[in-house]
């Protein structure tokens, strides 16, 4: 069980399954929506995925029509996005982890 938040800690989410595969993600939008060089993000489960506190600060940006980018609307932390044609997985932004994680599969893309 994975424990997460946004900076502000008005949203919580909880991940029931391990997180083994992390992704380095370098693209052009994906720097412009972290403000960052790259962006550690990991697939996971939408069924494993649980805002367990502050869902109405959820909100989502779409920069391409099929994929929503969900962060928080009082902090801005980006949390994780999801494609509307793939509604069972969800990419995680890692940084907004609690509880540490032991990954095997990493990679850049
Ligand atoms: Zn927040």
């Amino acid at each position: 069980m994975h424990k997460g938040s946004c900076l502000c800690r008005k949203i919580r989410y909880a991940v029931t399954d391990d997180i083994d595969e992390v992704s380095m993600c370098h693209c052009k939008q994906r720097q412009k929506a972290q403000g960052s060089a790259f962006a550690a993000v990991a697939p996971i489960r939408s069924a494993a995925f649980r805002i367990t506190q502050g869902t109405e600060y959820l909100k989502e940006y779409r920069a391409t029509p099929n994929r929503a980018r969900v962060f928080c609307s009082e902090c801005g932390s980006p949390l994780y996005s999801a494609r509307d044609d793939l509604p069972e997985m969800k990419r995680l932004r890692l940084g907004t982890l609690d509880t540490p994680i032991l990954v095997n599969k990493r990679y850049h893309a």
